[in-house]
């Protein structure tokens, strides 16, 4: 694969034209500055309020996004992918002319079919691998960052040779640029995403909670892990020496243990996770998905923030920062710090930092409790109730799932609806399946006689936690006390029901004590 630099791109090619940054966010503005400081001729189209404000502090001129898309050559659409194809329906393409060029940061409302340009003109990619803010430190450093750079329609016969000049003019070239297509972006992207963040991130949390039901510190177990900036430098190094190369600089114990027992986690399960992620994504299932909930006002979306919010993890992170002195962020690990400043550290006296201290080892504390199953201690949480023994849990089930058939509100949920849900409790090896089908509930013990949509595994003490209403089964998901495979859109509705599931299963359970 060919990698462009500075000399392959023309700047020149650009002299003469006009270009409409449109949109003065995290890309636009970074970018905006950077092609005017590589001499070329910017204007910037956004609505009259504080992102214009800021383009006219910078001493930009600012229109209207209609008046940015009749003067300008190129237009560079640099606003959130979720709402640019209204802009663009509205805003842009009425004022197109032809030959002008159309100019995404990510190749997904063209990929997914959100925005579909007239033949008239060019449609091109440059889809900088960083963050905005890091586009222009790295800029005014005199340094570069990689980006991909494509071409969906060449109408001009020139579209590649004006990607390679845009990304010259943002100091991209000066790393260097990589041609892919526009759904190759938008699925790496989404790629990134999906799957290996979350991957990793079930990692580190699985990591977090096991350290602490052994009784290693909080703070300690923290900083160990990724808190002290070691982990981020380190990355840093993978991406600068390489994965093996990078080893070198730990210790020869380090290596011989990180590779020795690396093999053990080679888990095929992760791959297939990583697949099915992938599937969602190229189908454009996901990207369906996620326009259907973003016009819903993105319920779903707020729900996930919540229960991640309420996470103890969260907690516990904010009291340790408050009681480390002068710990390097992220950006500073990179030496790229200048867009972020470090939140004001509210740097404790000895009385308020051993107050600190007690706070985030009871927090510890709460948090394997409520790993262990143990009544949680916070003052909002639930009064716990004793597990279900197997025969209970067996008997509680079936009358369940016989009042569930006959459930109004279920039955209206299943209305317009085909989703079968398949619940596995792995300690008891009790299983049961309900199917919302048509307006109809059907409701059993056992396996569904096909393959469910989707399938929820987990312990009897977490089901019953969650169907009294003690466990928030979003944070049961996200802390991993709860797994399902399947559609996570269709996992994710039968929330809509889950106040209708605690009341049933909470009668069913009462005639069974
Ligand atoms: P931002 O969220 O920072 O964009 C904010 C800009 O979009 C503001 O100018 C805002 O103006 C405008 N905007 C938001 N909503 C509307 C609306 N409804 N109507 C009109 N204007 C609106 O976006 P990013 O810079 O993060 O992302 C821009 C593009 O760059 C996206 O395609 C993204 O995928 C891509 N990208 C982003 C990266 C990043 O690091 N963030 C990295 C690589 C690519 P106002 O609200 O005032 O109208």
């Amino acid at each position: 694969m060919r990698i462009y630099h500075d000399e392959d791109a023309d700047l020149s090619l650009l002299a003469d034209r006009q270009i409409a940054v449109i949109g003065y966010g995290n890309q636009g503005r970074a970018q905006a500055l950077n092609l005017r400081d590589s001499g070329l001729h910017v204007l910037i189209g956004n609505r009259d309020d504080d992102y214009a404000r800021r383009a006219r502090e910078d001493q930009f001129q600012v229109l209207p996004i209609e008046t940015a898309a009749s003067e300008a050559d190129l237009l560079m659409l640099l606003i959130p992918d979720e709402v640019a194809p209204g802009i663009f329906a509205r805003e842009i393409a009425p004022h197109l002319d032809t030959g002008n060029a159309l100019i995404f940061a990510t190749g997904y409302s063209i990929a997914f079919g959100f925005i579909t340009p007239p033949p008239s003109v060019d449609v091109i990619l440059v889809a900088p691998r960083m963050i905005g803010a890091g586009v222009r430190d790295l800029y005014e450093a005199g340094r570069g960052f990689p980006s991909f750079i494509g071409v969906a329609q060449d109408h001009s016969g020139k579209a590649l040779e004006i990607a390679l000049a845009l990304a010259k003019g943002i100091g991209s070239t000066r790393t260097g640029v990589v041609e892919v297509t526009f759904a190759q972006e938008a699925e790496l992207d989404l790629f990134t995403e999906q799957c290996f963040g979350p991957a990793f991130g079930h990692v580190l949390t699985t990591a977090v909670n096991l350290l602490l039901e052994e009784g290693y510190p909080p703070e300690a177990v923290l900083l160990e892990l990724y808190m002290s900036g070691e982990f981020a430098y380190t990355l840093g190094k993978i991406a600068e020496l390489g994965l093996v190369g990078q080893s070198v600089l730990h210790s020869r114990t380090s290596q011989y243990g990180s590779m020795s027992r690396g093999v053990r986690f080679t888990i095929p399960e992760l791959r297939l996770k990583m697949v099915e992620g992938l599937q969602e994504i190229r189908s454009g299932q996901f990207a369906q998905e996620w326009a259907s909930e973003e016009a819903a006002g993105a319920p779903t979306l707020e729900a996930l923030r919540q229960a991640a919010q309420s996470l103890p993890l969260v907690q516990l992170e904010q009291e340790l920062r408050r009681s480390l002195r002068d710990m390097p962020t992220a950006a500073q690990v990179q030496q790229l710090d200048r867009a972020f400043e470090p939140e004001e550290r509210q740097l404790p006296t000895q009385g308020s930092q051993s107050a600190n201290r007690r706070g985030l080892l009871g927090r510890g504390l709460d948090w394997i409790g409520r790993s262990l199953g143990k009544p949680e201690t916070e003052a909002n949480a639930q009064p716990a109730a004793a597990t279900p023994s197997q025969p209970q849990m067996e008997e509680t089930l079936r009358h369940f799932l016989s009042q569930a058939e006959h459930d109004p509100a279920l039955q209206a949920f299943a209305q317009d609806r085909e989703l079968t849900t398949h619940y596995v409790l792995r300690d008891s090896q009790l299983e049961f399946t309900m199917r919302f089908h048509d307006g109809e509930v059907v409701a059993h013990m056992g396996p569904p006689a096909s393959p469910a949509e989707v399938r929820l595994e987990t312990d009897t003490a977490v089901l019953d936690g969650m169907f009294t209403g003690r466990i928030n089964a979003m944070r049961a998901f996200m802390s991993g006390k709860l797994s399902f495979s399947g559609e996570a859109g269709l996992a994710i509705t039968i929330q809509q029901v889950q106040d209708d599931l605690c009341r049933l299963y909470t009668h069913a359970r009462s005639t069974v004590r």
